[in-house]
């Protein structure tokens, strides 16, 4: 039985403004998706549709953030999935939900009558990996499929259809997803610099009831290689501390003690996976 994933179909808007830091990656991102935007005129000039952006970073630095953002600021419909979710032990079935999913993205963009699609595929090296000799058949096949339907995306297509994928492992990818017109721009999403914490800090306590003792600047020195997604933890985590305090504000010391339990828990899923 072939079982049909349903994937995250965003509801939830995300804007280039909702994500800290990365102004960098931002621009680039923006620059790559006004050929997107640009299209009617991109086809006049005889340039080929933009198919495929490829993000690389660490865990939790924001990719999953951006491709939602590209949606926004493109006027796309936004259909995710995740490397993982490709990977069956039938023969075949990763190929379909490929299939699927493209199918899903076009789809959609005609019935809220958008002019474009964005696929976000998270974890491509999952099905993206270099072949070698011990690599399966499912695999391969999940893998051509894909190349197949980038192929096969037109510059007169409606909706047009931009796959963006992410992944931390860009080496490890397979050099045929890596050609030109498939995933051929490949933006660099890397940690946060001291700055772009505070900012990712500010963010998330925006709707936090801060005391005057907590300064965000500091904790974003003390927060040195925090992922995104570890500072987000921060925020929620020095939250619940004060809860428990009973405490009507949140103070700097609950700050410390997330800071601190964030470390931890990074150190147990280190230990546990070793
Ligand atoms: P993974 O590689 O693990 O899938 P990712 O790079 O896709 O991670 P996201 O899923 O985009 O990371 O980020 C996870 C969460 O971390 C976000 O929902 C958000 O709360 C927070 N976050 C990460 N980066 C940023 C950022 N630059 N600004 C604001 N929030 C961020």
């Amino acid at each position: 039985e072939i079982k049909k994933k349903n994937h995250i179909v965003g509801k939830t808007i995300v804007t280039f403004e909702d994500i800290g830091g990365l102004e960098r990656t931002k621009q680039e991102l923006k620059e790559a998706l006004d050929f997107l935007i640009h299209s009617e005129e991109m086809k006049e000039y005889g340039i080929r549709p933009l198919k495929g952006i490829l993000m690389d970073g660490p865990p939790g630095t924001g990719k999953t953030l951006l491709a939602k953002a590209a949606a926004d600021y493109t006027g796309s419909v936004f259909v995710a999935s995740s490397g993982s979710e490709f990977i069956e032990m039938y023969v075949g079935v990763g190929a379909q939900r490929v299939r699927d999913l493209f199918k899903e993205a076009k789809t959609l963009a005609k019935k809220q009558q958008k002019n474009s699609a964005i696929i976000f595929i998270d974890e491509i090296d999952v099905i993206g990996g270099k072949r070698d000799a011990n690599s399966q058949r499912e695999y391969d096949q999940t893998l051509n499929q894909l190349l197949t339907e980038m192929d096969g995306i037109q510059s007169r297509d409606q909706p047009q259809i931009l796959v963006i994928a992410a992944t931390n492992r860009k080496d490890m990818l397979d050099p045929a997803l890596l050609r030109p017109g498939r995933f051929d721009r490949h933006i660099l999403v890397d940690l946060p610099d001291k700055n772009a914490r505070k900012k990712i800090l500010e963010i998330h306590t925006s709707n936090k009831p801060l005391a005057s003792d907590v300064d965000l600047n500091q904790i974003a020195i003390e927060t040195y290689q925090f992922s995104g997604a570890q500072l987000e933890s921060v925020a929620n985590e020095a939250a619940i501390y004060a809860m428990r305090d009973k405490s009507k504000e949140i103070k700097s010391k609950h700050f410390s003690s997330a800071i601190d339990k964030v470390i931890m828990g990074e150190q147990m899923d280190r230990t546990a996976s070793q």
